[in-house]
């Protein structure tokens, strides 16, 4: 029933120490790196690292993306005021 559920072909993940639930692995390497820093072993901690990095990566691709957006939203009522208000 739950791997139906999660809807992410039944990828979803579990934290071993708590077992709290993640619908990806990357969610739960970034729990485990935060929440179980002090008992992880190496390559869980390299884990936590690529997580963190990727999870960095892809919030700076939506900053600029959300930044382009409000300019062109700014620039686009400016054009519109400007052709209107003439
Ligand atoms: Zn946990």
């Amino acid at each position: 029933m739950t791997d139906e559920a999660s809807g992410v072909a039944g990828e979803d993940a579990a934290c071993e120490r708590c077992g709290e639930r993640f619908p990806s692995e990357r969610l739960r390497d970034l729990h485990r790196g935060l929440e179980h820093y002090r008992a992880l072993d190496d390559a869980e901690r390299a884990a936590y690292e690529a997580a963190y990095e990727s999870e960095t990566e892809d919030l700076q691709s939506f900053r600029l993306r959300a930044l382009a957006a409000l300019v062109l939203l700014y620039f686009g009522f400016l054009m519109t005021y400007a052709v209107v208000a003439l």
